[in-house]
């Protein structure tokens, strides 16, 4: 069931959350044709209105109950502090044999919370697509989004290996290259592939703010210096955000305590003139930024590819 040999298609495929996410799996499902149905559901009118009008799904719902009746594969792409509830809503009619899984960027939390509604004969796998922009909402997806990133799956110990298989297919299908991994593992690497950048970023913003020598129209006319750089990952969704530090804390905390160490070793570098130390490090970040474009997550062209 791979891309290029037996068409992968799924009977209905249910999408509960159509922010990024959401409306980005829409468009690459389609553009696939890796469904006959689409079901959608968000917890808002406006956001059921916009999907119509984005033709985001055959059935929509502000009810996320009405969208997985009969949906042989469900995601849940919900910020992170309400999965458990909205799982706990959809457990009573998920079709027995349907897989279930989320796209949380949180995994041990998600499956603390998730894992006691999941009836028996439901295959749930956690995942999430390392796959993401600044934007959010309806408007936001699009279908190349997962196109050449990775897919983490961190399924739990027991589940059955078919439908695993199946679900690996999916992303693959969407452009995706998969991994399996411990939660906890995926906790801390994300912790510092991704929650740490956002929390240096959004500090970073509220620091420059709050300077009282600088002005505000000072910072944005000269943010092309590098500031600008963190205002990207500072724009993200609040909400989606405080629920990922909310919910991964353990591990944000221990990286924060290497993360402060770290920076007070630059402090002391600068205070005591310490070229070197500085030099060193800065080579090896150069170094890891062009490990990155040799593994295609990101382009070589200067500043981003910004003209
Ligand atoms: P988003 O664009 O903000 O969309 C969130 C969706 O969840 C919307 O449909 C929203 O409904 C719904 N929702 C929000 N609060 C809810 C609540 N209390 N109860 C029920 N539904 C609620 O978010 P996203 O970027 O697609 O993120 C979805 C999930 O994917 C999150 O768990 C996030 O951690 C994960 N993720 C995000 C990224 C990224 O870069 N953004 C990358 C990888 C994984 P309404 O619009 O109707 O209010």
């Amino acid at each position: 069931m791979t891309k290029g040999s037996e068409k992968l298609l799924f009977g209905k495929i249910a999408l509960i959350g159509l922010g990024l996410i959401g409306s980005s799996l829409s468009h690459v499902i389609r553009r696939e044709g890796l469904a006959k149905t689409i079901s959608g559901a968000s917890r808002g009118r406006e956001t059921i209105e916009r999907a119509a009008e984005l033709g985001l799904a055959d059935e929509l719902s502000t009810d996320a109950r009405e969208a997985v009746r009969d949906a042989d594969l469900v995601f849940l792409n919900v910020p992170v502090g309400v999965m458990g509830k909205v799982a706990e809503h959809i457990a009573p009619v998920l079709k027995p044999g349907a897989i279930l899984t989320d796209a949380g960027s949180v995994k041990s939390a998600v499956i603390r919370d998730v894992s006691p509604h999941v009836p028996d004969g439901v295959h749930f796998i956690p995942g999430h697509p390392i796959a993401g922009t600044e934007q959010s909402g309806p408007d936001a997806g699009f279908a190349s989004l997962f196109e050449n990133r990775w897919c983490i799956l961190t399924p739990l110990e027991g589940t059955d290996e078919k439908a695993i298989k199946t679900l690996a297919a999916f992303w693959r299908a969407v452009g995706s290259n998969v991994d399996c991994m411990d939660p906890a593992h995926h906790d801390l690497v994300l912790g510092i592939t991704s929650h740490l950048p956002h929390l240096i970023a959004y500090n970073i913003v509220a620091t420059a703010a709050d300077l009282e020598e600088v002005t505000e129209s000072e910072v944005i006319k000269y943010s092309a210096g590098g500031f600008r750089d963190f205002t990207r990952l500072a724009a993200s969704d609040p909400v989606m955000w405080r629920d990922v530090f909310l919910n991964n804390r353990e591990a944000v905390l221990e990286l924060l305590g290497r993360f402060s160490e770290d920076l007070s070793a630059l402090q002391r570098a600068i205070r005591w003139g310490d070229g070197d130390k500085l030099f060193d490090l800065f080579t090896r970040s150069r170094k890891i930024r062009r490990e990155i474009i040799e593994a295609g997550q990101d382009t070589e062209a200067p500043n981003f590819g910004r003209r």
